[in-house]
């Protein structure tokens, strides 16, 4: 058997000179070698027609070779161009200084050719092109390619080409490290099947399952490490709160039927809830997915146990909303709902905080103001906020400090950074709801140059209120000051009026504006006496209108991703079909590329992890720094699911073997502590 452990300049085939450059990898022993995992692949199933190639396409076609020539346009310099043509048309590939490969075409052969496309009208090039012969290729070999992450040295190629010898080799065994228990339980292939298909699938359905394991394994490996050296597991003792019938009555006094995900994220939370220990948990769901009803459902099953509960919003207007809706439902039931927010009067600020203390209230909803020094609550047994990524951690804790071990529950709808943090270390359970309430209609997403501006408010605008619809328009985002931005919303209703719609009724609202003006304008677009809000981001967050049908956004390209998918949250949700128009005026790729995922996507979920994509990994992923090993394949966004079972299964697994000495569990914890390296050398030295 070979070593898998050994020095990957004695395997055979490689050498110490390949052995250099692949060290440059971070491959230093054939263990390193075989863990390299491709960072994506290329289906090369789908093949193109030379008629379909767009310019800066990567794509795989079938063609015939016509000729081959090589030119030399300089010294030292010459390019190999080989024509071909299939029932379509005509491509050329070009191939730089590798003359040699002009005796292995012959014309009349029949080939395919994968590569990048650059088209120039008629024109059609393909660079950086990998061909195969049809005529001597093996049959039914599965054609998805993996590419590796490489750097200067290392071609795809030469990875690839290493990669397979090993692998062939009948002498190497990997062994497997994962508790028979778990393979078990998840139905996941054994570790070599896995490597194995990684590098070299031998069928689509191959590498699906051979990802799956792996995705499992370093979620379940960072879960369990983190849970060993960071964490532990905190176990406070929190409310235990009892089933309560009325809880079946305030959901069907409901005007609609909770979705199927509703109500998984529902039972998830009695069920924390009934349990002797603090609920920590963070419920993700789309904008426009329902999160508010989970919300009052809870705080109703908190106040029916006896206790009062508090719910944080990020602004004065959604936590107003919140405190509307939720005393329309709540109040047939006897149940005390109040608003805190910083506007109020302060003789009345005290009045409610009084009530508050002497429990004369069951619900506080409200804003920062909540968790001001002065706030004091009764019996304080479960606190909300919502748009969890507005606050801090410490707003949060600040908060849940006003009772004895509350329960937690935080809602978002974009999972950012911190979020992100807080799934990584482990100390949130996550709810999702990945489903939106039936009858909505997807929002058709249109961005725009500027030049169309015109079009856009003459026609589209006025087709939607000659409906009887309503329209939000979002002025550009002023990084500067609130002030500017809201100088710059006044002139943008100016010029609206005058050049636009001097016959229709338009509203302002921005971030300057005293609360209650904004109240009233709030209102009157709730009861259509608006047909047009302009507005600033005040707007971003939860609020909902469900007659408003279109969202205009100015400057688009100012905006974050996440932020344009809250901005256009706001409409599609009534039954109407509702539209979103970007308006961007810069010319940039990345402004291009950001638009169309705009236009390509409504979830939420992989919005913001093309996000981070377009931005870089970011300080995020660059987990190494942190201590934590490198997530290969596995994605926070991407495998949301999985993570959450592997986070299951680490917790269960911490529960019955603290320590993970046990037997079944010998090989899994040394896996950990390889991986964890550097977080116990951290540890150890501290
Ligand atoms: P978000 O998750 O963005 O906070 P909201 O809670 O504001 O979404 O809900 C959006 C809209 O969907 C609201 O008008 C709400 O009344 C409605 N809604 C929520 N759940 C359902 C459901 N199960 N069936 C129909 N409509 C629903
Ligand atoms: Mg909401």
């Amino acid at each position: 058997m070979i070593d898998i452990n050994k020095d990957i300049q004695y395997v055979k085939g490689i050498g110490p000179k390949k052995a250099y450059k692949l060290n440059k990898l971070g491959i230093f022993t054939l263990k390193d070698l075989i863990f390299y995992f491709p960072r994506q692949y290329e289906d090369r199933n789908n093949l193109k027609k030379i008629i379909q190639l767009e310019n800066e396409d990567k794509a795989t076609i079938k063609a015939v070779i016509v000729g081959v020539e090589t030119t030399s346009p300089r010294k030292g310099m010459n390019i190999t161009k080989v024509d071909v043509r299939d029932e379509t048309g005509y491509a050329k590939l070009v191939f730089f200084n590798q003359e040699y490969v002009k005796n292995t075409f012959r014309s009349g052969d029949t080939i395919l050719v994968f590569g990048k496309v650059k088209k120039n009208y008629k024109n059609i090039e393909m660079t950086s092109c990998e061909v195969e012969h049809l005529t001597n290729a093996p049959k039914n070999t599965c054609k998805v390619m993996p590419i590796y992450p490489l750097t200067y040295g290392v071609t795809n190629k030469e990875i690839i080409s290493i990669i397979k010898s090993v692998l062939s080799n009948e002498e190497l065994k990997i062994k497997e490290y994962m508790p028979q228990r778990i393979v078990e339980k998840y139905k996941l292939c054994s570790i070599e099947y896995a490597v194995k298909n990684i590098h070299n699938p031998s069928s689509k359905d191959a590498l699906k399952i051979a990802l799956y394991r792996i995705v499992f394994e370093e979620f379940l490996i960072l879960q369990l490490g983190l849970f060993m050296f960071k964490n532990g597991i905190t176990e406070s003792d929190g409310i235990k709160f009892k089933e309560n019938e009325k809880l079946k009555d305030v959901l069907g006094s409901l005007p609609f039927k909770l979705t199927n995900a509703q109500n998984r994220a529902l039972n998830e939370i009695i069920d924390d809830m009934q349990n002797n220990k603090v609920m920590n948990r963070l419920v993700q769901g789309d904008v426009g997915s329902g999160k508010t009803v989970v919300a009052l459902l809870a705080l109703a099953d908190c106040v029916l146990n006896g206790y009062q509960g508090a719910l944080m919003a990020p602004t004065e207007i959604l936590a107003e909303q919140h405190y509307i809706s939720l005393t329309d439902t709540l109040k047939d039931f006897g149940m005390r709902v109040e608003l805190l927010v910083g506007s109020l009067t302060k003789k009345k600020k005290e009045a409610v905080l009084e009530r508050v203390k002497n429990h004369e209230v069951d619900i506080l909803i409200g804003t920062h103001a909540l968790i001001e020094d002065k706030v004091e609550f009764d019996k304080l047994g479960l606190v909300i906020t919502d748009e969890q990524h507005r606050f801090g951690v410490r707003q949060r804790s600040k908060l849940s400090e006003k009772g004895n071990n509350p329960d937690i529950l935080v809602m978002t709808a974009t999972p950012i950074p911190r979020t992100l943090a807080l799934i990584l270390y482990g100390d949130l359970d996550i709810s999702i709801i990945d489903e939106l309430p039936p009858g909505r209609q997807p929002i058709e997403t249109i961005a725009v140059d500027k030049s169309k501006r015109d079009r856009a408010y003459n026609s589209l605008v006025r087709k939607e209120v000659e409906q009887g619809r309503q329209v939000y328009i979002v002025c550009p985002l002023v990084e500067e000051s609130e002030a500017i931005e809201a100088k710059a919303a006044v002139d943008l209703v100016e010029e609206l009026k005058l050049e636009y719609f001097s016959d229709l009724r338009v509203g302002l609202l921005h971030g300057k504006m005293k609360a209650s003006e904004k109240d009233a304008v709030m209102k009157s677009f709730k009861n259509k006496e608006l047909d047009i809000l302009v507005s600033t981001t005040v707007i971003e967050v939860g609020v909902n209108v469900p007659n408003a049908t279109l969202m205009i956004i100015e400057n688009a390209e100012r905006f974050g991703l996440a932020q344009l998918h809250q901005l256009r949250g706001r409409v599609g949700r009534g039954s109407h079909k509702s539209y979103c128009i970007l308006i961007y005026a810069s010319k940039s790729e990345v402004c291009r590329q950001r638009m169309s995922i705009m236009e390509e996507t409504n979830d939420g979920f992989k919005i913001s992890e093309k996000d981070l994509e377009i931005r870089g990994p970011g300080e995020f992923f660059g987990t190494r720094q942190h201590g934590l090993p490198e997530l290969k394949i596995a994605n926070i966004f991407k495998h949301m699911k999985i993570l959450k079972i592997a986070q299951q299964e680490a917790r269960y697994i911490m529960g019955e073997d603290h320590n993970l000495n046990g037997f079944e569990n010998k090989l899994l914890k040394k896996e950990i502590l390889d991986k964890f390296e550097y977080a116990v050398r951290e540890i150890s030295l501290n």
